[in-house]
């Protein structure tokens, strides 16, 4: 069903402003996406009336909060597909997904000489937490390569993989490039060697269905302010076997069964790994934020990036010195790119002047950029509110960037 570009736009109060005099184009949605109407009226809803903390009270707003914090739970676990609710851990974004990951598994499961895996294309957060796991226990991180493209090397993760090899921890979406990773393919893979898989779905989420069952991953993270939701919330989700035979990742309320000072046993998954009061609202808000999602549909979304990217591609070609970096056959909507020796902050800045944000700089995968021999790039990320005039603009403000230089 073709999206309804008028309406939708109409659900982004941040799309009707003037930035620098001009009409705001958003190209950053890989770095974080403009928040829906209905994200923005649960969060007001809940400081304006809501109030109040969860699992704790018995007071009605109290209980009524836990109702609606549990509801987000349950929509989270449909809207990825996992088997049960209490496999779904709520956190403060992707980053602490990781981290949480990295120091519990890392805890229980790594031992001196074991082996992490992690590719090319990784973000910074999965791959210093990692670092830091391996530094700990004596275990060793390894570089799955990529090609010139920007994918990822099948054949040489497939020699990586051994018996030493512990855990997987591969990226779904590129953030500096948009590659997809052919997840499918290297599950599998790692499981017949007996190792686990983590996915880092940062960048698919709101871009493509995902299904945690059919991927059979073991652990996966994003971020809620990737689709549309809150800052300052994100998901893990990790197979009920593995979350169990974790230790916690932090001490404190919640987290707890019974308290003495000789002994402490912990609560059942998922409070286990929740600790402290989390950010309510940002979570029920979330809701909002994937229902706003399903309803306009997955798959309807990533056949209108396609098209927005197709023809961004296109169009930006047509600009001499342009070089794209990243030029996988599988990508999603992000557009990376050098325009001859223009430094990528120049160019942000002088598009930033006619109204367009796009991000530039090395975009947290430093190792990515020295594969490319670069310190960064500029990227244009596109969602599905955006539209192929605003890509004309954008190229007419590449023109510009080069008529300045
Ligand atoms: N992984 C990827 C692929 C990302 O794009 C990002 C955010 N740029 C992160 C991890 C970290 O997400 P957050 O900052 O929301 O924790």
């Amino acid at each position: 069903m073709p999206i309804d570009i008028k309406k939708v736009r109409a659900d982004f109060p941040a799309l009707d402003q003037l930035i620098n005099g001009k009409n705001l184009i958003y190209f950053d949605n890989a770095a974080s996406t403009l928040k829906a109407r209905p994200v923005i009226e649960a969060l007001n809803r809940h400081y304006q009336k809501d109030t109040a903390n969860v699992h704790r009270g018995l007071h009605f707003l109290s209980e009524q909060g836990t109702r609606q914090f549990e509801e987000t739970r349950e929509c989270v676990k449909n809207f990825i597909g996992s088997e049960h609710s209490h496999e779904i851990i709520f956190t403060k974004g992707t980053t602490e997904s990781l981290n949480l990951v990295a120091q519990c598994y890392g805890e229980k499961f790594l031992e001196k000489g074991d082996e992490i895996l992690l590719s090319t294309l990784e973000h910074h957060s999965n791959i210093v937490p990692w670092q830091m796991a391996a530094e700990k226990k004596g275990a060793i991180v390894k570089e799955i390569p990529i090609n010139e493209k920007g994918e990822i090397l099948l054949e040489e993760y497939k020699k990586l993989l051994g018996p030493k090899t512990k855990i997987v921890s591969v990226t779904h979406t590129s953030n500096a490039l948009g590659t997809i990773n052919p997840l499918e393919e290297m599950i599998p893979m790692a499981h017949k060697v007996g190792a686990k898989f983590m996915v880092d779905a940062a960048q698919a989420v709101a871009h493509k269905p995902l299904n945690v069952k059919d991927l059979n991953c073991d652990f996966l993270a994003f971020s809620s302010h990737k689709i549309f939701g809150p800052t300052g919330v994100g998901v893990l989700y990790g197979k009920e076997e593995l979350l169990n035979q974790m230790p916690p990742y932090q001490g404190g309320g919640e987290m707890i069964d019974r308290v003495t000072f000789e002994k402490t046993t912990y609560n059942d998954l998922p409070f286990k790994f929740e600790a402290g009061t989390p950010h309510i609202a940002g979570v029920i808000a979330l809701k909002s934020a994937l229902e706003y999602v399903q309803h306009i549909g997955l798959e309807n979304i990533n056949a209108y990036e396609h098209e927005l990217l197709n023809y961004a591609t296109e169009k930006i070609k047509s600009v001499e010195g342009i070089k794209i970096i990243g030029t996988a056959e599988r990508k999603a909507s992000v557009i990376s790119f050098l325009l001859e020796d223009i430094h990528p902050q120049d160019i942000g800045t002088i598009l930033d002047k006619q109204g367009i944000a796009i991000r530039t700089g090395h975009h947290c995968t430093q190792p990515l950029m020295d594969f490319f021999k670069i310190s960064g790039t500029a990227r244009a990320s596109f969602c599905f509110y955006n539209t192929k005039s605003e890509i004309d603009e954008f190229i007419q403000g590449l023109h510009k960037v080069k008529e300045f230089f």
